[in-house]
């Protein structure tokens, strides 16, 4: 990806991340439906939120917080036995209303599979840890992005969908059984 075609506008919302590394890249649709609209909330401090990058629906696309730093995307989140997937992801907002009827776009896909690309070969992904924030957010279920009509396959080359839901189905059940006798608490 050239980075130079990438808008920079920097978000307060951020903070340091625990460690250097960078091993997951959680994709999200934004609900927010503009480009504009969304880099204004990620600019507001007191929205608390961010994410190093957003997609607009014509593929421009902006970089708000540096992958370096630790964006605010994720919220309460797990991924094979790690917590706070914020610490040691990059996430990108795919604007959508998340309705499941609007599309995503070709130019949105296109700037996706190249961003993911770029990241994938800049940080070594593997291809499990390419992910929907619906996957790791906990209490399983209370995210829903992206929508049911993103198409994973777009990003075939780096994502492999089949392990994740295994995963995802996983981190349900052990959720599940930690939390089972907790109702009401
Ligand atoms: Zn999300």
């Amino acid at each position: 990806m050239e980075k130079g075609k990438i808008q920079l506008v920097k978000s307060p919302n951020f903070n340091d991340r625990p460690s250097a590394s960078i091993t997951m890249i959680v994709v999200h649709h934004t609900v927010i439906p503009t480009l504009e609209e969304t880099v204004k909330h990620f600019l507001s401090t007191e929205s608390k939120v961010s994410s190093h990058y957003v997609v607009g629906r014509d593929g421009r696309t902006v970089q708000m917080v540096k992958d370096e730093d630790r964006a605010w995307h994720a919220g309460i989140s797990s991924w094979k036995g790690l917590d706070n997937c914020n610490d040691y992801s990059l996430g990108i907002e795919v604007v959508n209303k998340g309705d499941g009827a609007q599309p995503f776009t070709e130019e949105q896909y296109h700037s996706l599979y190249e961003l993911v690309e770029y990241m994938v070969s800049e940080y070594g992904i593997k291809s499990d840890m390419v992910v929907g924030h619906r996957d790791i957010a906990l209490p399983p279920g209370r995210k829903v992005d992206p929508a049911d009509n993103f198409d994973w396959s777009r990003l075939a080359a780096f994502a492999d969908r089949k392990r994740v839901t295994e995963l995802a189905q996983n981190l349900r059940i052990e959720y599940e059984k930690t939390h089972t006798g907790t109702e009401g608490a």
